[in-house]
């Protein structure tokens, strides 16, 4: 059984100031139950930051994405082993706005979770189909598709995390039905203990698109989902504890 995980993914948001929130969600954390492991990815400015005020708390911390390179001529970017020198012990990769903004194709992605893998981070592989795909009826196949595409067969024994997010309800409001959902967390499951095996069967797939403390219990509660991916609502402590005591 998957342990549950509640990731935020702040994405290009927060200043300074902002990590007043991570301080609320990591007093929050102290009296919420332990069932799931909590886990926010701030912006590459603040991680150093955050990742020493959250030591010594349950709150772990994560990059948004990393270089397939441990260094070099990369101007912009950001390795793995940059990352978890700051502090962190995740990192999101193959996120649909990476894939779409900066052409991240699932063999780039691959790359970049070698490279989580070489640094030690915990990847969080995100996948999704986009509403034209899923009105063609292609949804099951493009997750196929960028599972076998994205995933490195170097992942077999490692911690890594699998996220379902449908494009089309990141920062929409929309979600998919429950069933919808557990059909897509069913099939990824399948993949992954076919091709894993017990790696598979223990990584968690976690859920995010416009995830909110109001539908958070419901979609926690379908069958082969084992957390969130909160992009908006991670960004108040308030309401993603309120999704993180969802999980308990
Ligand atoms: C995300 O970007 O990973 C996400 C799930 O965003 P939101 O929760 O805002 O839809």
């Amino acid at each position: 059984m998957a342990r549950m995980v509640i990731a935020g993914n702040w994405k290009m948001n927060g200043l300074t100031e902002t990590l007043a929130e991570a301080e609320g969600v990591m007093a929050g954390l102290e009296a919420a139950h332990d069932n799931a492991d909590c886990v926010i990815c701030p912006p590459a400015t603040l991680v150093l930051a955050m990742a020493n005020r959250a030591r010594g708390s349950r709150l772990k911390v994560g990059g948004q994405t990393c270089h397939p390179a441990e260094s070099g001529a990369h101007t912009g970017d950001i390795s793995a082993e940059m990352l978890a020198d700051a502090g962190a012990s995740h990192v999101i990769l193959g996120h649909s706005e990476r894939r779409a903004d900066h052409g991240e194709s699932d063999e780039s992605v691959a790359a970049r979770v070698e490279a989580a893998l070489r640094a030690g981070l915990v990847p969080i592989i995100c996948v999704g189909e986009t509403l034209y795909e899923r009105d063609g009826g292609h949804t099951l196949d493009i997750i196929a598709g960028q599972l076998a595409g994205s995933l490195p067969d170097s992942l077999n024994g490692q911690d890594f995390i699998l996220a379902y997010e449908p494009v089309w309800a990141i920062g929409t409001g929309r979600t998919p039905t429950l069933e919808q959902i557990g059909e897509v967390h069913l099939a990824i499951r399948e993949r992954l203990s076919q091709r894993f095996g017990e790696t598979g069967q223990s990584a968690p797939i976690l859920y995010g698109g416009s995830m909110k403390p109001g539908n958070a219990g419901e979609i926690l509660g379908v069958s082969e989902v084992n957390g969130g991916l909160i992009g908006g609502a991670s960004l108040k402590a308030a309401d993603f504890l309120a999704i993180y005591e969802a999980a308990g």
